[in-house]
């Protein structure tokens, strides 16, 4: 037989696995093995089997061991993982670093370990340590050496003491796996009835289901009822969320649902690389059935995975924005297939991508379109920062600053959202609300700092360079303001304002770690703080009972961006900011912005989801974005030169095969002027890369980033 092996080993070049031969017929996809390389002997993993072709031109070489023909991969892991070299054209080596912890694999491997039991409890003189040892055994089977001496600080030395007295037996041997959940210790959530319908035409659906569902809409219980359900049946679970630093709330759901941690992995890209292999390995061995993580937690080795679930869909943290360039959803949608699992995303702002899925009957729609219990949404105002006169206070107004000072007059919380820190940001006159323009491209300007930390406008279109102007082109008015700055003040500027208010502080040099967040949840919930400021990324998700206020302080950073889907993250951004307050009480939103009059402001303001939805949907169809389109990104660090070359090799192409591809080339917004990128869009814009050298360049397919 011959097979297909990627090695352990970085060489260049054998990326895409090197063919073996074998006489080994217990070899199969996932077997680990040993085979000569150069000359050396290297660790390889077997993905595919085949016939051995008769003739062959080349001398194959012949595997040297079978290490194991435990795979390491599930054959639908190893069906997805070829599917990920394909579609986002990179190698088989790239697609595999991302399902299995970095080589060496053999400590993947299950191996055996030491034991130990209380032999006799008859207590002979002993010092504390050894008490403390028997004490912990007693009553107990065999205990993991790693667990007892955690939990009582022995050293080998006690152990080994008690061991020649005969007071402990120790022992090699496989760690027994954790008896699979009864059904009973299983308790379902009780669902209300709209959760309940939704929940089983989410069940009797083969395709994937979009639980489009409102803030507070319960989304957790239906994926509960479905994850127990799986774990019912003897199957696995994976539950997909933006940020790790946000799943406080629900892994607490699941553990209660579970009965603790056990059988629980936690899966995200904070972790240690021996605490990722030791989660690996609990999920391969079963222990633990139900994995809860970040986009990369999707590559567990869960063995019959019964469900997928992606919580909120739309968040752009699901795309991997390094090679293999993935995103979490497609790839969840091709694993689900293969496993033969459901695939359910949840989301109260469904992406384009999944709305227009659902309007083609590719995915299957099911709603919450009420808060639980009926809870009302919150009232929103917008306030016109244009109109504001805040002059040192900037960007707090005046009604702002009052609904803060209500909250603490009440004893109430308010969460602030701040913009994302380090933005670049247009320049926009308060006057004539337009944004500076370049004369080359009548594109806005970008604003952005030299490495001296002097101001200058750049265009991403056309590469033009200007100096801040004095004054607005349009209307001549001095009142130009850069859109995005000064947010490093604002913490000092709210302690000014309110010097007796108890502030908190969230961002992503506060909070490194899931152990920060749970303090500071705490703190929230305990009452003892009274305003939230935090970075949107890390303020959106939170779930906290007593705030009656959340903010955004200037929303319009995302529509400044030169950027097909700024409005549509604007509007994923309102709509969160909507689900942050009023969760038990009546609560208030406030936006405020520069362009009170945008259509996602508007649409946001009035909770009009859906109808916001259909609008954008017909404006990328008219202009032909994806979702009408797909789009293939060029990445180029070799400048000007080279973006305008691979640009006119894919219009030639496009012209050739009539592919009919809209292409263009820019820099981008933070590759200092040296980064290039080009832009392909279609109905198939990967039909060009046959065709392009690709030395020094970046294939990013169906990208999200494209600034
Ligand atoms: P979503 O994820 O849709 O924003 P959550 O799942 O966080 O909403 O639910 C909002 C709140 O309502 C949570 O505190 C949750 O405990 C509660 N809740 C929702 N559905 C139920 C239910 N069926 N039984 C008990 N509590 C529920
Ligand atoms: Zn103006």
């Amino acid at each position: 037989m011959h097979c297909t092996v990627i090695t352990a080993s970085r060489s260049r070049g054998i990326g895409g696995g090197l063919t073996y031969e074998t006489t080994d017929a217990s070899v199969k996809p996932g077997s680990r093995v040993l085979v000569p390389l150069r000359n050396a002997l290297v660790e390889g993993i077997v993905l595919a089997v085949t016939e051995k072709r008769a003739q062959e031109d080349f001398d194959v070489k012949m595997v040297k061991e079978v290490l194991s023909n435990q795979p390491l991969l599930t054959e639908a892991q190893i069906k997805t993982l070829l599917w990920v070299a394909e579609y986002y054209h990179c190698t088989v080596r790239h697609a595999l670093s991302v399902f299995l912890p970095a080589p060496p694999w053999n400590t993947l491997a299950e191996h055996p370990e030491t034991f130990y039991k209380v032999q006799e409890v008859e207590t002979a003189t002993r010092g504390t340590k050894q008490k403390l040892v028997t004490e912990f055994l007693a009553g107990k089977e065999w205990v993991m050496e790693d667990e007892l001496r955690a939990a009582t600080g022995a050293s080998r030395a006690t152990l080994k003491a008690l061991e020649e007295k005969g007071v402990v037996a120790r022992e090699e041997r496989m760690h027994t796996p954790l008896s699979p959940h009864s059904p009973a210790s299983l308790q379902s959530p009780t669902l209300t009835t709209d959760q309940e319908s939704a929940y089983q035409s989410i069940k009797k659906n083969s395709h994937p289901s979009l639980l489009f569902g409102v803030t507070g809409s319960g989304k957790t219980e239906v994926y509960a009822a479905l994850i127990a359900d799986a774990l019912r049946e003897g199957k696995g679970a994976i539950l997909l969320v933006p940020e790790i630093l946000l799943t406080e709330h629900i892994i607490g759901r699941f553990e209660e649902l579970l009965g603790g941690r056990e059988k629980i992995a936690i899966l995200h890209s904070r972790l240690t690389n021996a605490e990722r292999r030791s989660e690996w390995r609990r999920v391969r061995r079963g222990d633990a059935r139900l994995v809860i993580g970040s986009r990369s937690a999707l590559f567990a080795p869960v063995d019959k995975l019964g469900v997928i679930i992606m919580d909120e869909e739309h968040e752009w943290t699901y795309k991997n924005e390094q090679t293999p360039r993935y995103h979490a959803r497609e790839t969840a949608e091709v694993l689900a297939r293969n496993a033969d699992a459901k695939f359910l995303m949840g989301t109260a702002t469904p992406s384009l991508e999944s709305w227009s899925r659902t309007k083609s009957g590719t995915y299957h729609l099911a709603r919450l379109p009420k808060r639980y219990k009926d809870a009302a949404l919150p009232t929103v105002r917008v306030i016109d920062l244009a109109d504001a006169a805040f002059g040192k206070q900037y960007p707090f107004t005046e009604p702002l600053i009052d609904a803060i000072r209500e909250r603490l007059a009440r004893g109430e919380q308010s969460v602030l959202f701040l913009n994302r820190r380090g933005v670049a940001s247009a320049l926009l006159c308060l006057q004539c609300r337009r944004r500076v323009v370049s004369a080359s491209s009548q594109k806005p300007f970008t604003v952005h700092r030299s490495g001296q930390g002097r101001a200058f406008l750049l265009d991403h279109t056309s590469g033009e360079r200007s100096d801040m102007p004095a004054l607005c082109p349009h209307c001549s008015s001095a009142r130009l303001h850069a859109v995005g700055a000064g947010t490093q003040k604002i913490e000092d500027l709210l302690t000014q304002i309110f010097p007796n208010a108890r502030l908190l502080r969230a961002d992503s040099d506060t909070l490194t770690h899931p152990e920060h967040m749970r303090l500071l949840l705490k703190k929230m919930r305990e009452g003892s703080a009274d305003i939230l400021l935090g970075t949107q990324s890390v303020v959106k998700g939170l779930d906290l009972p007593e705030v009656t206020l959340a903010a955004v302080l200037v929303a319009d950073v995302g529509l400044s961006l030169p950027h097909f889907r700024a409005g549509e993250r604007i509007f994923q951004l309102l709509t969160q900011l909507t689900g942050r307050s009023g969760r038990t009480k009546p609560g208030e939103v406030i936006i405020q912005t520069f362009r009170p009059g945008a259509p996602e402001i508007e649409f946001a303001s009035r909770h009009e989801t859906e109808a916001y939805l259909e609008q954008e949907l017909k404006l990328r169809l008219y202009s032909s974005y994806p979702p009408a389109t797909r789009m293939l990104r060029l990445v180029t660090k070799k400048g000007a030169a080279k973006a305008e070359e691979l640009r006119r090799a894919c219009e030639e192409t496009s012209q050739k095969k009539d592919l009919r591809l809209v292409v263009s080339a820019a820099p981008t917004l933070f590759g200092g002027g040296s980064t290039w990128h080009v832009l392909v869009r279609g109905a198939n814009p990967t039909a060009v890369i046959p065709s392009l050298d690709l030395e020094g360049v970046t294939l990013d397919v169906d990208p999200l980033d494209c600034v």
